[in-house]
């Protein structure tokens, strides 16, 4: 089956001598492997189509799922220059596709997944804020890819969050407690502030124009920020390689 659509790349590396092994995220097929048969050598049918982060529109002919497919051509798009010049926008790049990776099984296609890992390249790209988009991407690919974050009520005796209070996130349950149910069971858990729960709530809301208007203190982007990571290592484990670049970087 020949497929044309847009994609997002990866990675690549060699194959053979003159071919290109390419790891890409489909608009249309999801996430694949193929092979760009000569990439190596003939640079013309690839021009920097083939860079990690980029966006290209490939040709490509899928045989079998389970199979390497086969990249007839590509065709750059997009690509997102202020991402390669700043070492952090980096680390958050390669963490953005890390948590697609992490969740979506070869082939899933996810349309939503896709243009919000687009919209948050270009995003980091551009703008001077780089953990406000970590932050809505992280919020929303989890809750795209079926592991979004209970803070609507407290999971242990089920009331529901009024946007006043603190609560304490659980990773073993996914979502918030009220102060209430972890009576005696201080410790445990990581607390939240109001302003980062009503926070969450807002970036969850998939609705990108917002993003720019809404202020976040460095209080709540480390309160957030714990709280997400605890969230996937609970369900991933270190199958998110990135994890420790990410965890070295300042906060600010
Ligand atoms: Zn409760």
């Amino acid at each position: 089956m020949l497929s044309k659509s847009e994609c997002i790349i990866f990675g690549s590396q060699s194959y053979g001598e003159a071919d290109l092994l390419v790891h890409f995220f489909s608009k249309q097929d999801g996430i694949q492997y193929g092979i760009a048969k000569s990439a190596k050598k003939s640079k013309r049918r690839f021009v920097n189509c083939l860079c990690t982060f980029h966006v290209s529109e490939l040709e490509y002919d899928i045989k079998n799922l389970s199979e390497l497919c086969f990249i007839r051509s590509g065709r750059l798009k997009e690509y997102f220059s202020g991402i390669y010049s700043d070492y952090k926008k980096m680390v958050l790049a390669s963490h953005f596709l890390d948590i697609v990776k992490a969740f979506s099984p070869p082939s899933l296609v996810d349309q939503k997944v896709f243009d919000l890992l687009r919209f948050s390249l270009r995003y980091l790209s551009k703008e001077v804020e780089p953990f406000k988009i970590y932050l809505y991407f992280s919020l929303n690919a989890i809750s795209l890819g079926g592991y979004g974050i209970r803070i609507d009520r407290c999971i242990n005796c089920n009331r529901i969050y009024r946007g006043k209070g603190k609560a304490v996130f659980i990773p073993s349950k996914g979502g918030i407690s009220c102060l209430r149910c972890q009576k005696g069971r201080e410790g445990h858990g990581l607390m939240l502030s109001p302003e980062s729960i009503n926070l969450m709530y807002y970036l969850q809301r998939q609705e990108s124009d917002l993003i720019k208007k809404v202020d976040i203190t460095h209080k709540a982007i480390s309160e957030i920020r714990r709280v997400i990571q605890a969230h996937l290592r609970w369900h991933f484990g270190n199958q998110i390689k990135t994890f420790r670049y990410l965890e070295a970087l300042p906060f600010e």
